[in-house]
């Protein structure tokens, strides 16, 4: 009998903060989430823009950044 658990990992699914085992990455396919279905709705979450990973900068301000790196690579006087 094997009872003993040899090689066991913990984890913290950082969706829903429970705590879970697994014994290695490869046969935790959901990791870091405990589970695949809190995986889905994370990834949903990010599909949806829950998550903010930079701030969304309005297109007027992309130009404008764009302008500014073009001119800076101008040499303007010299
Ligand atoms: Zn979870």
């Amino acid at each position: 009998m094997t009872d003993a658990t040899p090689n066991l990992r913990e984890g913290r699914c950082p969706r829903c903060g429970k705590r879970y085992r697994f014994v290695s990455l490869a046969r935790h396919k959901p990791f870091p989430f405990c589970s695949s279905r809190c995986r889905n709705e994370d990834l949903g979450r990010w599909m949806r823009g829950d998550y903010v990973i930079s701030s969304p900068l309005p297109r007027l301000d992309d130009e404008v950044a764009l302008e500014a790196a073009e001119t800076e690579d101008d040499p303007d006087e010299g």
